[in-house]
This record gives C-alpha cells, sequence and structure tokens, in this order.
C-alpha cells in the first residue's frame, strides 16, 4: 500500500464526492473544496438515472441526418443561442466532426464498461450509504409516439446490441401493464431494464458526503481561485489562506476548464445546459420509473419533489440567463403523456452539462504536471458514471492497472 497523502479534491459535485470518498477509501487524507455545500449544482438536478446503457453520444452518425430539423429548432430535444454557436464555431464544428461509425463504436464500448461498471459500485455505496430508500430498481424507459421514431430509434438498437446493454421491447398493450401511468399515446417502447434511478440526486449526494464526512473528511467551503505547483500543491482560495496538498483531483464539471486555464491547458469544454421542473402528480397511477418521451425530447420521473420534468440540451453561455421556452414546451408535451398537476417551483432549476469534444470524460492525469488529475466532462451521464470514474482514477494514482479500460478517457487523448 502506498504512503498516505494529503488530496484535494476541487469541485464537490457528485464526481467530486465520489473522488473524495475513493481516495480516502485508499488511506488518504482528503480534503473537499466547493464554495457551496456539495451537490448542488449540475448534480442536485438531474433526471437521477443511474444507466448501464447511455452508450450512444449525441454526437453519432444520425445527428447528421438530424442537423437541418434542429438548426430550425424544430425538435424540442435542443435549443440554442446563435451568438453562442457562432462564437464557439470552432468546438460546435469538432464536435461534429465525432459523428461517425467508428466513433460510435469507440465510444458505446468505453461508455459500456464505465457505466456497467459504475453501477455496481454505486449499488454497494447505496448500501454503505444506508439510502437504498431512495433507490428503484425499475429500469429507463423510452417511449416512442409512432412507429417513425422506434424506427429511427434502430441505430441505437443496434448499439445496445453490441455492447450488451438489457433491453425489452414493449408493444402499446404491454406498456399499459408496465407503466400504467401513462397516457395510451404511444406506439411502443424500450425498457433499459438493468438502469436504476434515484429518487433525489441531492440526497445521494449528501448521503455519500455524510460518510466521507463521518470516516474524518474534510469540506472546505470555498472556491479555487488559482492552482500552482510550488514545492506542493498550492490551491489559492477565495476567502482563506491557501490550501496545499500533495495532489489536486479537478473535479469541478463546468467550471473544470477555468481551474486549470493559468497552467495552460486548453480544455474542448462546452456546456449542454438542461432545465428541470417539478409538477405535483395528477389523479392517475404515479409514474413508476424514468420515462424518456425520444419524440418531444424531455424525460420525466418520480422524485421526492414531485414528478421532475427535465428538458433536452440547451447551447448557451454557461452563465447566460435562463430561456424557459424549452422547459415550458416540455411541459406541455409532458402533460399529454400523463396526468399532472401544478407545477410546484415558480422557476425552473438549470444545470450545465460538461461536455467535451468526444463526449468522453477526461480521467486520469494532466498530460504536463505530475501530481495533477483530471476527472472532469462528464456530460449526460456524471451521475452513472461517478462511481467507476473515481475508481479508475484512485487506481491510477496508485499505479494499479484499472479494472475498465481506460485509455478513451485518458486526458493525454487532445492535445491540451
Ligand atoms: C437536466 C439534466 C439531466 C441529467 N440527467 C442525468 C441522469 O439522469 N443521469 C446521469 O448520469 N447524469 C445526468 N445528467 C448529467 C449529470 O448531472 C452531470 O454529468 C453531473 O452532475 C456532473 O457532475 P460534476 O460533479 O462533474 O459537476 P457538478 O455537479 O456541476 O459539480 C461541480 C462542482 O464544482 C464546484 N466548483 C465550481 N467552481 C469551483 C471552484 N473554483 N472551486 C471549487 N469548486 C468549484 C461547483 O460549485 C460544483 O459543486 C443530467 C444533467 C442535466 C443538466
Amino acid at each position: 500500500m502506498k504512503p498516505s497523502k494529503h488530496i484535494a479534491i476541487i469541485g464537490g459535485g457528485i464526481v467530486g464526492i465520489t473522488s473524495a470518498l475513493e481516495f480516502q477509501r485508499r488511506g488518504n487524507r482528503v480534503t473537499l473544496v466547493d464554495p457551496k455545500q456539495p451537490g448542488r449544482e449540475t448534480s442536485y438536478g438531474n433526471t437521477g438515472v443511474l444507466s448501464d446503457g447511455s452508450v450512444v453520444v449525441s454526437n453519432n452518425p444520425g445527428l447528421r441526418k438530424r442537423l437541418p430539423k434542429l438548426i430550425r429548432k424544430k425538435s424540442n430535444a435542443l435549443n440554442y443561442d446563435l451568438g453562442f454557436v457562432l462564437k464557439r464555431l470552432p468546438w460546435v464544428t469538432r464536435f461534429l466532426s465525432y459523428c461517425t461509425e467508428r466513433h460510435l463504436d469507440h465510444s458505446s464500448q468505453a461508455l459500456r464498461a464505465l457505466q456497467a461498471h459504475s453501477l455496481r459500485l454505486h449499488l454497494n455505496l447505496i448500501k454503505d450509504a444506508e439510502v437504498e430508500n431512495l433507490l428503484r430498481k425499475t429500469g429507463w424507459l423510452k417511449v416512442f409516439r409512432s412507429e417513425a421514431t422506434y424506427k429511427a430509434y434502430a441505430m441505437e438498437l443496434k448499439v445496445f446490441e453490441r455492447t450488451g446493454v438489457g433491453h425489452t421491447i414493449y408493444t402499446a398493450e404491454e406498456l399499459k401493464q408496465l407503466e400504467p401511468g401513462l397516457n395510451q399515446i404511444f406506439h411502443c417502447g424500450v425498457l433499459l431494464h438493468n438502469a436504476c434511478s434515484v429518487a433525489s440526486p441531492a440526497a445521494l449526494c449528501d448521503a455519500y458526503l455524510k460518510l466521507f464526512i463521518e470516516a474524518g473528511g474534510k469540506v472546505l467551503l470555498n472556491s479555487a481561485r488559482k492552482i500552482q505547483h510550488k514545492e506542493n500543491w498550492e490551491v489559492e482560495l477565495q476567502t482563506s489562506d491557501p490550501l496545499v496538498a500533495d495532489a489536486l483531483v479537478i473535479a469541478a464539471g463546468p467550471w473544470s476548464a477555468e481551474v486549470v486555464k493559468n497552467l495552460g491547458y486548453k480544455i474542448p469544454m462546452a456546456w449542454e445546459r438542461g432545465y428541470h421542473w417539478h409538477l405535483e402528480p395528477g389523479d392517475g397511477p404515479i409514474l413508476k420509473r424514468a420515462v424518456h418521451d425520444v419524440d418531444a425530447g424531455y424525460v420525466m420521473t418520480p422524485q421526492q419533489q414531485g414528478i421532475r420534468v427535465t428538458s433536452g440540451v440547451e447551447l448557451a453561455d454557461r452563465d447566460a440567463p435562463n430561456d424557459n421556452r424549452q422547459i415550458e414546451k416540455s411541459i406541455l408535451s409532458a402533460r399529454q403523456a400523463a396526468s399532472l398537476g401544478n407545477k410546484v417551483e415558480e422557476t425552473p432549476w438549470m444545470g450545465r452539462r460538461p461536455t467535451l469534444v468526444d463526449s468522453l470524460p477526461m480521467i486520469g492525469p494532466a498530460p504536463r504536471h505530475p501530481g495533477l488529475w483530471f476527472n472532469f466532462g462528464h456530460q449526460h451521464n456524471g451521475l452513472s458514471t461517478s462511481a467507476a470514474s473515481a475508481e479508475v482514477l484512485a487506481d491510477l494514482f496508485e499505479e494499479k492497472t484499472p479494472n475498465i479500460n481506460f485509455a478513451p478517457f485518458r486526458p493525454d487523448r487532445f492535445r491540451i
């Protein structure tokens, strides 16, 4: 066993929290740094799916065909701010350059391994944290309003076959039994039957964080302003003395590129923003699982606060004001699909999916700085993949071979 080190983790979303737990469990002293209560940004408001089969990246070969419709804003799956897209045109062009069969094959194998392993680890962590009450082992349901949209889903089904994602196809009649809370407007559905979900991603973060703190982990409510290597790693903090550590893990999700910028890293990251709004359940049977209405481009899922409706992708500046049109449309569509009551909150929540140009996270050593480690860019799947990402990182830190192929996630796959 390696001697204990002091590890500072910058960013306390689900990726930072699971990293903190993993490094702590391997005998290190760990400090988690976040200006907010951990788990209150992107990891707060996601759909709560612990997926083992979200393996088809958005920049897949099918995107090229759908692009004209998306550009004309004819699909609620995407909203975009033209100014942002023009400003980020090099990023958008690079992102689109990955819409190839080759990348689909590469990324789906990589994500499948990461997600399947992560799901196993989460199930253990959930047991350790004694929050089985949050867990639903009811799968992740995709529903299709027409035969045409189901047919267009053939590529995903092929990838599921190729990568071993367990799934079951349901006819309209069978959907009635499976999910009685759905109105009968759907042609058919596909259930990823091994996927799970949680009734509150924030409560899951809190429960994991409790494990960390009870085992002696330290949380610093502060913002990392600048990181630099002197004799050790030093983190300049916004409101207190610098924090000194043997090694640093950057897990600041959508803020990660900014945190490492002063060291000369140019991380090819943008943000796919997304919204949620809770609705009171209506008169019908309550939903049992997360349901993705593929035609209408949103997801709804039962949560502690109500039925959470989450929107598709909005390409806009990370900190631009909210544009509620996409989530409002999602709610209109959700009302067609299930019996839903009043909105619970006055305004929606907004989060930022941190996305790298190849839609894969960066997990591993920073290319030019020994002792600096990256764990960010988890895009649409950070809740699902966080536990395995943390394990891979800690294995690499200890110079062990990880349980899964980590090469697709290496930070030095890009010239940064
Ligand atoms: C609408 C929506 C639905 C989603 N649904 C799912 C889903 O069902 N399943 C799934 O797996 N994924 C889902 N995702 C994606 C998932 O939420 C993200 O991939 C994940 O939360 C990213 O976690 P993170 O820890 O990297 O980032 P975050 O949760 O954003 O955490 C980053 C942390 O860094 C902190 N930070 C920022 N700057 C600094 C600084 N300078 N110093 C210190 N700390 C700093 C922030 O305060 C924050 O707490 C969804 C995302 C959205 C938006």
